[in-house]
């Protein structure tokens, strides 16, 4: 029995242990074949790809059973198929939850999730979490070759795939600048990466797995502006007529996405594009106003140093 203890912590920690492992793209459908809640009923049609969207309808989630206040409450959403959805409203507010409750790490409470007209719990979790990508804020990287990494879980892709992926992400000059390039041992064992390298390799990879759905949980935080403009532009390559889920905390990284979905407490308070929520004067005219002038400090802050400096 105590042999199983562990186990079972595992399982109810499915979020937090990807996060603490800090896997991104992780290959989800091998992880959770692992890491399954025993509870979680399959089911079973296989699922291939959208062909209308992915709804949430009166959605509400907690975590753990009692009396916990609800991460979600009445959630309505509509995720067209191929378009951009983005997320955005303060730490806390429920954004990454939601974002699990779709390659179903968790399910609803109350309400419905569905993909096209069935319910999310009527296909095989195995194929739905098969076409899914997701790119995390930290990198997992094998210590093994930058090859094996980008290629890992595609057995049938080689190194013709890798480059043309890492240059899709801007990655494929910072791999040729490495000791070995492609072949290069990179990980706690080998070559040391940077943030911003490490997001543009999970970037490559997840091009190259070719997801139909995409889940991009604040991918560019932490980065330098030069780091993040590239990362930014991969990301754009990585979207483009997918259905994506993109999750940030600089608001000017989501303002091309077709629909721009405020959070707070775990409500949706808003809804629309970039423009017409600027528009509404509304909770993220205010958050963007905020930040744009932080962005503004910032940059006055770093011409300053750099002026010192030189
Ligand atoms: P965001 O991504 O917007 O910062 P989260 O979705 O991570 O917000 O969190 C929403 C709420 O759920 C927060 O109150 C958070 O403390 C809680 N929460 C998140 N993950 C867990 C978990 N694994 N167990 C219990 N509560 C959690
Ligand atoms: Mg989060």
């Amino acid at each position: 029995l105590f042999r199983l203890l562990p186990v079972v912590g595992n399982i109810n920690n499915i979020r937090s242990g990807l996060s603490n492992k800090s896997a991104s793209v992780l290959v989800v459908s091998e992880y959770l074949d692992r890491s399954n809640k025993p509870f979680m009923k399959n089911g079973a049609i296989p699922f291939e790809k959208l062909t209308k969207g992915i709804e949430f309808k009166s959605v509400d989630f907690r975590y753990g059973s009692g009396n916990q206040e609800l991460a979600l409450r009445n959630i309505d959403l509509w995720i067209p198929r191929g378009k951009t959805v983005a997320l955005v409203g303060s730490s806390g507010a429920g954004k990454s939850t939601l974002a699990d409750l779709i390659p179903r790490f968790y399910d609803p409470c109350g309400g419905q999730i569905k993909f096209d007209d069935e319910d999310l719990r009527s296909y095989d979790m195995k194929t739905v979490r098969r076409r899914m990508g997701i790119v995390s804020q930290d990198t997992f990287l094998f210590n093994n070759s930058v090859l094996y990494n980008l290629t890992y879980g595609c057995e049938w892709a080689g190194e013709a795939e890798a480059v043309d992926a890492a240059k899709r992400a801007n990655a494929y000059e910072f791999i040729m600048n490495l000791p070995q390039g492609f072949d290069t041992e990179i990980g706690d064992r080998g070559v040391m990466l940077s943030g911003g390298q490490r997001q543009r390799l999970a970037i490559a990879r997840a091009i190259i797995r070719d997801p139909e759905i995409l889940i991009l949980d604040e991918a560019t935080s932490a980065l330098d502006t030069l780091s993040e403009r590239l990362v930014q532009e991969a990301i754009e390559e990585l979207c483009h007529d997918r259905t994506t889920i993109v999750i940030a905390h600089r608001l000017s990284t989501i303002r091309n996405a077709d629909q721009i979905v405020v959070m707070e407490r775990g409500a949706i308070m808003e809804v629309g594009s970039h423009t017409s929520l600027l528009e509404q004067e509304g909770y993220y005219s205010t958050l963007y106003q905020a930040q744009f002038a932080q962005d503004n400090e910032d940059a006055i802050q770093q011409a300053r140093q750099e002026t010192l400096i030189n």
